[in-house]
């Protein structure tokens, strides 16, 4: 499923309550906790799911909305007015081009982030799990979550262990993100995936590390390739899924690290083309 895909025509007003800054002030990275109330006594939303956020497009480039997802990180109780309140972490993305020295900013975790209270804002859904486990239970998964794209992750791998019959496959999660996103996903209170690793089969594997962009893949190449044998194993089996998710240049990214993994591109490509043909390549890039 494309980020594209999604039905944005549900959409809901809704007011900034409360955002306060939970990076500490010497941290680079800003992570916002934003409390937003929605009206509508129609809206209704699960903590795990997602929320779109319509926050206004480049209008340079003929965009009204631009369109991005949230995880819902808490649910308040309903207000006595039949409002819900919910909270949603957001980390403030941007970019500075280390040639150019320009900087591009993520444009709807800015405008989340300047959002003051009693701002207005527009939301979609709410939307479900981004990725669907496979029905077998012991399938083999790789799941690559570059920068943000770590965030679907989070709900996906919680179903995974709660489903029934409970998931046995091996599952390696390779993670790119820095110590912001560490915080907002890893952080001692939370502990998202530090709890599965108690599952024999479970493995996080922080690939980037302190990388400033994904532009510079150096780490994430040598990391996959340093576990290249087992990698290619899991690829070469039929029943192993890939999920991928972050930002679209990861496609080309990845397909060098694989090339060479596989031992050439052409055999990468055949591989990935039969992985794709029986729908065991699952990507959600943006
Ligand atoms: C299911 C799901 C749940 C999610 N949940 C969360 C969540 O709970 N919290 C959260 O913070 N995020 C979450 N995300 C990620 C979120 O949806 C956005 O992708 C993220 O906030 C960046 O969006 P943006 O509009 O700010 O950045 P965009 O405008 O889409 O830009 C993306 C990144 O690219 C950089 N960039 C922009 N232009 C360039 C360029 N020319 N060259 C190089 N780099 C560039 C930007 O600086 C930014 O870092 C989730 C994603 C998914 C799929």
């Amino acid at each position: 499923m494309r980020l594209q895909d999604y039905d944005t025509r549900n959409q809901f007003k809704a007011k900034v309550i409360a955002t306060e800054r939970i990076t500490p002030v010497e941290s680079p990275d800003e992570v916002r906790d934003l409390i937003i109330e929605v009206e509508s006594g129609d809206f209704s939303v699960e903590v795990g799911q997602n929320i779109g956020v319509l926050s206004p497009g480049r209008m340079e480039f003929g965009q009204r909305w631009h369109f991005r997802l949230y995880s819902v990180a808490d649910l308040p109780a309903k207000t006595s007015q039949g409002s819900t309140r919910l909270h949603i972490c957001v980390r403030r993305c941007s970019y500075i081009d280390e040639f150019s020295g320009e900087e591009y900013r993520g444009v709807a975790s800015n405008y989340l982030c300047d959002l003051r209270v009693d701002d207005t804002l527009t939301l979609t859904g709410p939307y479900g799990l981004a990725f669907e486990p496979p029905e077998e239970s012991d399938a083999s998964l790789i799941l690559i979550g570059a920068g943000t794209g770590i965030a679907p992750f989070r709900a996906f791998i919680k179903h995974l262990y709660r489903k029934t019959p409970p998931f046995k496959g091996r599952v390696r999660l390779f993670h790119g993100g820095r110590t912001g996103l560490d915080l907002l996903y890893m952080n001692d209170k939370r502990n998202d995936f530090a709890q599965y690793y108690d599952e024999d089969t479970f493995e996080a594997i922080s690939a980037l590390s302190n990388r400033p962009h994904w532009s510079n893949a150096i780490d994430w190449g040598s990391v996959m390739e340093s576990r290249g044998k087992e990698l290619w194993g899991m690829l070469s089996d039929s029943q192993t899924y890939v999920y991928l998710a972050g930002l679209e240049v990861i496609r080309d990214e990845l397909d060098v690290v694989f090339a060479k993994i596989a031992g050439s591109a052409e055999k990468w490509m055949r591989r990935k083309a039969e992985m794709e043909a029986g729908e065991r390549w699952i990507e959600l890039l943006y």
